[in-house]
């Protein structure tokens, strides 16, 4: 990065944040492709809203004790990162694993602010969650757990100020508890959280968005240079909401999806993995992905989750976790074949990795435009409980659908603007910064 102006910016950033590797590493990725932006925009400068976008407007963390079935009182840590409320209230989920750390939830609430920036809804950027590792817990200790993080974090949330939703961790039943803590607390039944049930104001299409918005948008990526996914072999890390609805839409869309994985192992399967399978195993059994082997014998498991790369395949859709594919596992990638990496899981690629699709002219749809869908549906749910109405499962689905294909054409029309055409990672960040940028510039020093 050569700019004199965002190398302070960032050097800023280290000396405040020193032990925070994941929100150092987001917010370099951000500023080292802004550098042509910000050479067309003295004005911006002059706002110092580079200095201001990469400091959080507040960072709630906060104790919370609950207690387990065997009577003892448990504590955990809980977090929520209201990061820029520029364009509208603060939106972003919350995620419940062991490795929730506040340089985790930083990145991906500096992340949130583009993202949602880039689905073209009024949406401000936040994210939160707690140590807490639900794994092995039973449904009364998840209510305990969901009732104790709520009964903290009510008092800074609102339809209006801040409306959280899912994430790893978090799914329909941890969405429920916690809107039922809120609704008791309060005395309000307001649209505060997304990914909420059907029956209590919940969209249509939520669960599957995250999936098939990656789909829609990898979709327009491939048309745009001359591909599709039909008859391509896809892999898929994980098997969670976004990995799931993943599969289902690829193989619609006439794919092969051959593995899939879970922070144990990974499965291969030479017929395309299964989808009514998977969901039943994940969603209803909440079981390991190992055990779709016992009713598919001609599939394989393999102990560790990083192998899954090493599975020749078109596409790769890392759908699990941050800085899953290192430098190595992208050279596998793109030595057995793959040309094109999209990303459903937040900042899965780490910087060398997305060195090494570069160096090889792969496509790459970078997360906060290719995994959009989701929050962008969340949007849809918030303008559905305003508006106290429900969509059909179509209409939401057409809506996403349109949201992907403009998510799309940002990246790639800015990626042109700016000379660097076929670099979605540039188009997206550009796209979702400048609407940020001249919202925060209107609005003054505050
Ligand atoms: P889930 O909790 O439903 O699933 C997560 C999946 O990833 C599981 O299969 C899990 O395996 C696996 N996983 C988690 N941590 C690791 C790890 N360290 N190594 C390998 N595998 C791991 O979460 P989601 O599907 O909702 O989220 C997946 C990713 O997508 C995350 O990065 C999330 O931030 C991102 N995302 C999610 C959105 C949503 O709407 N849900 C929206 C936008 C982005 P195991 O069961 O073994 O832990």
């Amino acid at each position: 990065m050569k700019n004199a102006y965002l190398q302070s910016v960032l050097e800023t950033v280290k000396k405040r944040n020193p032990a925070e590797p994941e929100f150092i590493q987001a917010v370099t990725e951000v500023l080292e492709t802004l550098e042509p932006v910000i050479e067309r925009r003295p004005d911006l400068v002059a706002a110092n809203v580079m200095e201001r976008i990469v400091e959080p407007d507040r960072q709630i963390i906060f104790r919370v004790p609950w207690v387990d079935d065997k009577g003892n009182i448990q504590v955990n840590r809980g977090y929520r990162i209201q990061f820029n409320d520029a364009i509208g209230p603060y939106k972003g989920g919350l995620r419940l694993h062991p490795s929730v750390n506040l340089s985790i939830i930083k990145f991906l609430g500096f992340e949130q602010i583009f993202k949602n920036s880039l689905t073209t809804l009024p949406m401000g950027g936040a994210k939160g969650g707690s140590d807490f590792d639900p794994k092995g817990k039973s449904d009364n200790e998840i209510m305990r757990f969901c009732q104790s993080f709520i009964n903290e974090l009510y008092r800074h949330i609102g339809k209006d100020i801040d409306v959280p939703a899912g994430d790893i961790g978090v799914g329909g039943r941890e969405i429920g508890y916690m809107f039922g803590q809120y609704k008791k607390l309060t005395g309000e039944w307001s649209g505060i959280l997304t990914g909420k049930g059907i029956p209590y104001g919940g969209s249509l299409a939520r669960t599957e968005a995250t999936g098939y918005g990656l789909c829609y948008f990898t979709d327009e990526m491939l048309r745009a240079n001359g591909k599709s996914f039909e008859g391509q072999t896809v892999v898929i890390s994980g098997s969670g909401n976004v990995a799931i609805y993943a599969l289902q839409k690829a193989t619609q869309l006439g794919a092969k999806v051959v593995a899939m994985s879970d922070s144990n192992g990974y499965i291969y399967d030479p017929n395309g993995v299964d989808f009514a399978a998977v969901k039943q195993l994940k969603e209803v059994e909440r079981k390991r992905i190992k055990e779709y082997v016992a009713t598919h014998p001609q599939a394989e498991y393999h102990e560790g989750c990083s192998g899954i790369w090493t599975i020749p395949c078109d596409i790769a859709l890392p759908c699990a976790t941050q800085n899953e594919i290192n430098k190595e596992s992208a050279e596998i990638l793109a030595k057995n074949g793959c040309y094109c990496v999209s990303e459903g899981a937040n900042m899965p690629s780490t910087p060398e990795a997305i060195e090494v699709y570069f160096a090889n002219k792969m496509l790459y749809g970078p997360a906060k435009a290719a995994n959009a869908g989701g929050v962008a549906t969340s949007g849809l749910e918030m303008c559905q409980n305003s508006a106290r109405l429900s969509w059909t499962f179509e209409e939401v689905d057409g809506k996403l659908h349109g949201i992907m294909k403009s998510i799309f054409a940002a990246c790639d029309a800015a990626s042109k603007e700016y000379g660097m055409p076929g670099n979605y990672m540039a188009g997206a960040n550009i796209a979702g910064f400048l609407k940020v940028a001249e919202s925060m510039k209107a609005q003054g020093c505050v």
